[in-house]
């Protein structure tokens, strides 16, 4: 996708699917005159016209509003029709195609995903944060995702990073006027006493991605396996894991009926957890393609929860299994079923008593213990509590914007130029020119996220994973 195209798009912008409206989208410059032609009436700007969708033989296709929003003050910074009709998917696409017909002429094409919010991007209308934040707000799944979604996308993240860019800017101001008064560079550190500045805007820096890490928690959630043997409790301990969530729980049809994965909220973090084919020695083909599949997944996962039967917690077959997870994924041990030989109160485990980044790996035994009841729910929030500290949520910390992986990898590398700069100031030959640069590079880095020095490659990589009319 070009990132300069202008050539008029359409898409339909609502979900695919039956619903009680859908709506039909066109941008591009100077749209007016061809959709008063199409809508066989004048539009008045930003005005609901009741009408009938006519094709070009006069045949009714569809009946809705239509919806005129002349440039710049659209979507996309460009003319935009609207046409609001029925959602069924036969009817939308009827109005799709005989649009793209009465529009050859003006060179209407379908548009790319995210291709709109790309021209509200390019159009000045949003920068790319808020970009992002659009795709994010639509795919949020839950209530605190959303909500840090809509934060992002009405400006609250993108000023922190202006803010921090500005302060950046004054400083860089300050060392190129002195870089051209060789003779004054001795004391401008001094004279503007810039490690100070440094310090105090490493220092904000340092909250910006604090907060950073934690919309990139809410955004991404954590990877969880479930991995034991049969009948020890995963499916159950998956459901009770859900609770009051249920409603929103998301069956991502996996490759086979062994590998399903489930997405759940935790206080509004998403758990992406797949519950495995049970892990056991068998005869069976079908079976063991499942269990290599198992074993394929726990490979990949971010935390492992090893489920055992209480029982039975000796069982050489779960020492197997230990033997075989991998090394450097934190795994949990859980005890399932306590409620079977009378022990209620999940003892082992307190989240509180096993400080953060000392799990055991694979391999390497458990460290860690947890008892719980899939059945009655004893222990299962300890076991929520530490799972939210593998993903290193902080309990109680709001995050006011959702962040992705890029906009806290720009955040470090601003973080270490600035880092970097400092330590060029605090040598006595100060090198006035490499504190200058290391600033440049602080301040492009920062700049990555809103957009203003980013590439056509990353553009295009940011806006494809739009969906289609949006
Ligand atoms: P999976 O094969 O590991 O997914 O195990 P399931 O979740 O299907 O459970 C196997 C059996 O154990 C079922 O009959 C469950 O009702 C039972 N079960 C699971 N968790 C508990 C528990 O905490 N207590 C008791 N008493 N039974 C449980």
């Amino acid at each position: 996708m070009s990132a300069l195209s202008t050539d008029p798009i359409i898409a339909i912008a609502t979900a695919p699917g039956r619903g009680g409206i859908g709506v039909v989208r066109v941008s591009g410059p100077d749209l007016l005159a061809w959709a008063q032609s199409l809508c066989g009436q004048a539009l008045r700007a930003r005005h609901a016209h009741y009408l009938p969708f006519r094709d070009g033989q006069g045949e009714v296709l569809d009946e809705g509003l239509a919806l005129f929003f002349p440039g710049p003050h659209s979507y996309t910074g460009e003319d935009v029709l609207e046409l609001q009709g029925h959602g069924g998917p036969a009817v939308l696409r009827r109005v799709l195609e005989d649009c793209l017909a009465r529009g050859a002429a003006i060179g209407l094409r379908l548009a790319q995903p995210g291709e709109f919010t790309q021209r509200a991007f390019l159009n000045e209308r949003l920068d790319l944060a808020q970009a992002e934040a659009v795709a994010d707000l639509i795919e949020a799944s839950s209530a605190a995702a959303a909500r840090s979604a809509m934060a992002s996308l009405s400006g609250v993240f993108s000023a922190e990073i202006d803010a921090l860019s500005e302060r950046i800017v004054q400083l860089r101001m300050l060392v190129e006027a002195t870089l051209d008064f060789p003779e004054e560079e001795i004391d401008f550190l001094e004279k503007y006493q810039a490690a100070d500045r440094l310090d105090a805007v490493t220092a904000t820096l340092d909250g910006v991605l604090r907060t950073a890490r934690q919309g990139l928690v809410l955004r991404e959630g954590l990877h969880v396996v479930l991995a034991g043997q049969p009948n020890v409790g995963k499916s159950s301990l998956l459901n009770a894991l859900a609770g009051e969530d249920v409603a929103i729980v998301t069956p991502i049809a996996g490759t086979t009926r062994d590998r399903v994965i489930q997405q759940i909220h935790i206080d509004g973090i998403p758990l992406h957890i797949v519950d495995t084919a049970g892990l056991r020695e068998t005869e069976d083909t079908v079976e063991r393609i499942g269990i290599e599949r198992s074993w394929a997944e726990i490979a990949r996962a971010q935390v492992i929860l090893h489920l055992q039967d209480a029982r039975h917690p000796d069982d050489p077959l779960d020492a197997e299994i230990v033997r075989r997870l991998p090394a450097g994924t934190p795994v949990l041990r859980v005890l399932n079923k306590v409620d079977l030989i009378g022990d209620h109160t999940a003892a082992l485990g307190d989240p509180a008593r096993v400080p953060a980044g000392v799990l055991a790996s694979g391999g390497a035994g458990h460290a860690e213990v947890l008892r719980i009841s899939a059945h009655t729910g004893a222990g299962l929030d300890a076991l929520r509590a530490r799972l939210l500290r593998i993903a290193g949520w902080t309990p109680g910390a709001e995050s006011p914007w959702l962040a992705r992986e890029r906009h806290v990898r720009a955040l470090e590398a601003t973080r270490e130029h600035l880092l970097l700069a400092r330590e060029h100031a605090s040598h006595s030959d100060q090198v006035l020119d490499l504190f200058a640069e290391e600033l440049r590079l602080a301040h492009e880095a920062l700049c990555e996220i809103t957009g203003q020095f980013t590439s056509d490659d990353l553009l295009g990589e940011i806006f494809s994973r739009f969906c289609i009319g949006k």
